[in-house]
């Protein structure tokens, strides 16, 4: 019941305020978000590298209000992928986006968040990687998979996000597994209506096993974004009766969740990336991650109430 919430709260600015100014929360934020600036995430990087991992990297920020803003977050990214050039990771340290940072909500978003987004592709397949853009909420997908089909005519290996928890994933999943797409699969974090979306747990994690069938199944190449452990070995049989090796899926994960998990994966011969966020606008990202285990909201609250 408390993951609503949480993600109503999500989108509260006043909430954004309170939590953002409690002591404690930058050393819960830290867990899951470990750096604020380019030189704080970079040896994270190497980290992550060294041991056998591959990554995707999210600069936080989402549902910005001017095209400045938009502007900024471009620069953002154009800012890390200069400093990765020398670091020669090429596609083992990718990019994650949202668009709705890349002013896809403001007048005229589409065409903006393409025009921003743009060179930000442009700049990764410069260095031999790629981006991948991340599905919101359900309102903003039809525009993300135009602008993915757009950006794919010049660079193919442009990935997207489709949610498990949405009815029309997977009518989605058929299209992008035949048209030869990199897509990762993921249960989804937002709050969505009744509708448009499954509200249960267990009707979830169904229609997600359903989808993966489809894209092991398919052309493209399946990312499996879930730390479920049920999943996890779900995909090993899949990939297996599909017959794809290990270089024609990847498993992906987050920064601070199941991190022995991704060493194990890596380890076991898979291709394992993490997805790291930084930056300083992380509130939405924080709370999301909040929402998908209320342990970590207790931990929060209790940290604060000890500090307090
Ligand atoms: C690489 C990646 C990219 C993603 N990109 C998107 C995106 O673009 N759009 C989108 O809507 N969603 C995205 N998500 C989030 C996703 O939709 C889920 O909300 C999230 O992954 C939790 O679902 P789960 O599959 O891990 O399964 P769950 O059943 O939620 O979790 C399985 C187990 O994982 C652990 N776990 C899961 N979440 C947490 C947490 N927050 N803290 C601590 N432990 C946890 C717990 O042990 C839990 O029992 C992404 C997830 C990943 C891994």
């Amino acid at each position: 019941m408390l993951g609503p919430v949480i993600l109503a709260a999500s989108r509260s600015d006043r909430m954004r305020r309170l939590v953002s100014a409690a002591p404690v929360t930058k050393q819960v934020v830290d867990r899951f978000i470990p750096g604020e600036t380019v030189d704080e995430i970079l040896p994270v990087i190497e980290e992550l590298a060294g041991n056998g991992l591959e990554l995707t990297m999210d600069v936080v920020g989402e549902d910005i209000t001017t095209p400045e803003q938009a502007t900024a977050a471009r620069d953002a990214y154009l800012e890390l992928i200069g400093r990765l050039g020398p670091l020669e990771l090429g596609a083992r340290a990718e990019m994650s986006v949202k668009l709705s940072m890349f002013g896809q909500a403001l007048p005229g978003g589409h065409e903006l968040a393409l025009a921003n987004v743009r060179p930000v592709v442009e700049a990764a397949a410069a260095i031999g990687t790629t981006v991948t853009l991340d599905a919101e909420d359900h309102t903003t997908l039809d525009s993300m998979f135009a602008i993915h089909d757009e950006l794919r005519g010049d660079f193919p290996q442009t990935g997207c996000v489709i949610q498990a928890y949405l009815f029309r994933t997977q009518e989605d999943a058929r299209r992008l597994a035949a048209n030869g797409s990199r897509v990762r699969l993921v249960k989804g974090a937002y709050k969505e209506p009744a509708e448009v979306a499954h509200q249960h747990k267990h009707e979830i994690d169904k229609a997600y096993v359903r989808i993966l069938r489809t894209l092991m199944e398919g052309e493209g190449y399946p990312m499996i974004g879930s730390h479920d452990p049920r999943l996890i070995s779900i995909t090993q049989e899949l990939a297996r009766t599909a017959g794809r090796k290990p270089d024609e899926y990847e498993f992906q994960m987050l920064y601070g969740i199941r991190g022995e998990e991704h060493l194990r994966l890596a380890a076991e011969g898979h291709r394992m990336r993490v997805y790291t966020a930084y930056g300083t606008d992380w509130y939405g990202y924080f709370m999301r991650r909040l929402a998908e285990k209320p342990a970590n909201l207790r931990f929060f609250l209790r940290s604060m109430v000890s500090k307090g």
